[in-house]
């Protein structure tokens, strides 16, 4: 789907959900929906009001927790102390690095990881349903080195 495909989504899922289509709303759903990063409330909140459209805090916490229950957003916790949250998109099943120095999130995707966590689950005697891998570090551009691969710096 492409960025004015997810919004009119969640435009629909608003609607049918009986909620009200604000331009508010559908404000927030675009800055998280068009982005390829993880962002907080926050980062959601400067960036409307750096559009000149400034929105409460109140009304980016409710929506941001519509936009999850549409299915078009997903919701990290990273263990910073507040959550992040990035667009669904097309994309499979991802892990992520967190810079402990800048905050910066990077994805990546690791079938051998998939695989591995399945065979440990067997040995303890799970059926695996999914897993969850965040890798705490230093990113290269905070040791001074320039990064590889695809890297988004969530927090500016
Ligand atoms: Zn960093
Ligand atoms: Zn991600």
């Amino acid at each position: 789907m492409s960025g004015r495909e997810v919004v009119d989504a969640f435009r629909a899922y608003l609607r049918a959900h009986n909620q009200p289509v604000t331009a508010q709303r559908l404000a927030i759903a675009e800055v998280v929906l068009r982005s390829d990063r993880h962002l907080s409330a926050e980062d959601v909140a400067v960036e409307l009001a750096t559009r000149g459209d400034p929105v409460a805090t109140a009304t980016i916490y409710r929506t941001l927790e519509l936009l999850v229950k549409s299915g078009l957003a997903m919701e990290r916790d990273f263990g910073e102390g507040f959550r992040r949250f990035e667009a669904a998109r097309d994309t499979p099943h991802h892990e992520h690095l967190v810079c402990t120095v800048c905050g910066r999130v990077v994805e990546f995707r690791e079938e051998r990881l998939d695989r591995m966590t399945t065979l440990i689950a067997e040995e303890h005697g799970f059926a695996r349903q999914r897993h969850r891998l965040i890798i705490f570090g230093v990113c290269g551009e905070c040791r001074g080195q320039p990064g590889t691969g695809q890297s988004y710096p969530d927090s500016a």
